[in-house]
């Protein structure tokens, strides 16, 4: 296995589509967190150390999901990696998302981009 494989059990690897999914290009991809239910990137690649201009592009792609989400400068940065570290990934918080983390319905997966549509809620069709 070479550097930046898939790594088995590894849960950002195995990157289920099963939250709203914002973004998704040849590095990264960006979805809800499962724990959090705010958006979250995760470089591609197993490991922890991305060269340089991929980590200004997945932080410039989280920014826009960010603004777009909660409103510019209304969310923070968070790289610390908690659950996973050996996989490179980083939130981006508002400032009530420990409070509402248990009450925010989670969202649903309904394709790349499109309307974020949470559990419970009838999906918009046009
Ligand atoms: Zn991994
Ligand atoms: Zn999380």
């Amino acid at each position: 296995m070479g550097a930046g494989d898939p790594v088995d059990g590894c849960d950002l690897c195995e990157a289920a589509r099963y939250t709203h999914w914002y973004h998704e290009d040849d590095i990264c991809w960006i979805a809800d967190c499962e724990v959090c239910s705010v958006p979250m990137v995760v470089w591609k690649p197993h490991g922890i150390e991305p060269p340089g201009p991929e980590i200004e592009h997945m932080m410039t792609e989280l920014s826009r999901v960010a603004d777009e989400r909660f409103g510019p400068g209304e969310w923070s940065l968070d790289r610390t990696m908690r659950q996973i570290p050996d996989h490179f990934h980083a939130h981006c918080r508002d400032p009530q998302w420990l409070q509402l983390r248990w009450e925010r319905p989670m969202s649903l997966y309904t394709g790349v981009g499109t309307a974020r549509t949470e559990r419970g809620q009838t999906p918009t069709t046009d």
